[in-house]
């Protein structure tokens, strides 16, 4: 009896016909879909993008070289290469990430005890070139330069969430 339906469903093409109801039920309604790249979906203050090394508003660089962000990245995509200063401060000399090992979980932020480390919410770009993939530390620093508004403004947003 199932088969003969069955047979009667695929003679009357009733796949066709329901496929067809559900179109015409959809096709007067909104969009959820966007146009990527002119229009784009809302972002938490908290994605995981693009690193950045931050400075302290007077312009001296946050990271104190302890290396936890080092220890703490499962992907072993953090370099870091550190040296004591004339004033007695330790400074990183090396500070290099791979991109191509990095798995933007988030760890080496959520290590750094200084909030020297973060992960912006960039995540449109690429690279062109072979070595791209490696972020020095004069990247990091200029990432951190150019968007502090927004990481400060991302990090504000993020304390009042906890
Ligand atoms: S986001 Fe995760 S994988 Fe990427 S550098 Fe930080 S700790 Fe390593
Ligand atoms: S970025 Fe933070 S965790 Fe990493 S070495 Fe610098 S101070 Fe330490």
């Amino acid at each position: 009896m199932n088969r003969a339906i069955s047979y009667i469903k695929t003679f009357a093409l009733w796949e066709l016909f329901k496929g067809l109801a559900v179109t015409q039920r959809n096709f007067f309604k909104k969009s959820i879909t966007l146009e990527y790249p002119d229009e784009k979906t809302p972002q938490s203050p908290r994605f995981r993008g693009l690193h950045a090394l931050r400075r302290y508003p007077n312009g001296e660089e946050r990271c104190i070289a302890c290396k936890l962000c080092e220890a703490v990245c499962p992907a072993l995509a953090i370099t870091i290469e550190s040296e004591v200063g004339k004033d007695g401060t330790r400074r990183t000399t090396r500070y290099d990430i791979d991109l191509f090992k990095c798995i933007y979980c988030g760890f080496c932020e959520e290590a750094c005890p200084v909030d020297a480390i973060v992960e912006t919410r960039i995540h449109e770009y690429h690279m062109e070139a072979p070595g791209e993939n490696i972020l020095t530390k004069d990247k990091l620093m200029a990432i951190g330069d150019k968007y502090e508004a927004m990481i400060s403004a991302d990090k504000a947003a993020d304390a009042a969430y906890r």
